[in-house]
């Protein structure tokens, strides 16, 4: 009968077991915590970033156990390069139609005479950061790996303008990301 009850006892959901409905153990187990992270704020062993002053990135930061997104969060965009660093977009607009946010914008233009591997480019490229969903549908719908969403974070602005990110701000975004970060589809 007892091996019965123990099997009860292991079936109970989470939050219903005598420790958890009295809270002390829990109630402990925080404040330990507190008192650890306290003391290592003493000795230089912060739990937390002066972000936006100290980058998530900094490998310094890392050491210290803060942690770095999950690379396969979804966050600031960039246009990848190609081997002669030009973009690698051919203005195709299918991200653009994609799009459920409607937050992309593309005007193309006819590329110049020597780039002889593709017709067209983007002359304006723009992604209104704070109207994107970071659905990844843009990425998605890319026939040339031209587009990729990154784990980086928001970049702390004072202006809504400077949520629209051209083409430029969008080549230049989180360099590391031009090398893949993802399993290849
Ligand atoms: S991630 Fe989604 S919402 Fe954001 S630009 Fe791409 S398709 Fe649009
Ligand atoms: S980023 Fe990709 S899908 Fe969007 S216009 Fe350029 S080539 Fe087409």
């Amino acid at each position: 009968m007892a091996g019965s009850h123990d099997h009860v006892e292991e079936a109970l959901p989470p939050g219903k077991s005598f420790a958890d409905r009295v809270y002390l153990p829990a109630v402990m187990r925080g404040l330990k915590l507190t008192v650890q992270k306290f003391f290592g704020t003493v000795t230089d062993k912060h739990a937390t970033v002066q972000y936006p002053e100290v980058g998530i990135y900094d490998a310094s930061e890392a050491e210290r156990a803060i942690g770095h997104p999950n690379p396969r969060y979804r966050g600031e965009h960039i246009l990848v390069k190609d081997e002669q660093g030009r973009e690698k977009c051919v203005a195709c607009l299918l991200c653009m139609a994609a799009c459920p946010a409607l937050c992309i914008h593309i005007e193309p233009e006819p590329t110049p005479p020597e780039w002889g591997d593709r017709e067209r480019r983007p002359k304006v490229f723009e992604i209104d950061m704070l109207r994107c969903i970071y659905c990844g549908y843009c990425e998605e719908a890319c026939p040339c790996d031209a587009i990729r969403l990154t784990p980086k974070f928001y970049t702390p602005t004072t202006s809504r303008t400077e949520r629209v990110y051209d083409k430029e701000r969008l080549l230049e975004n989180n360099p590391a990301a031009q090398i893949p970060q993802r399993p290849a589809k």
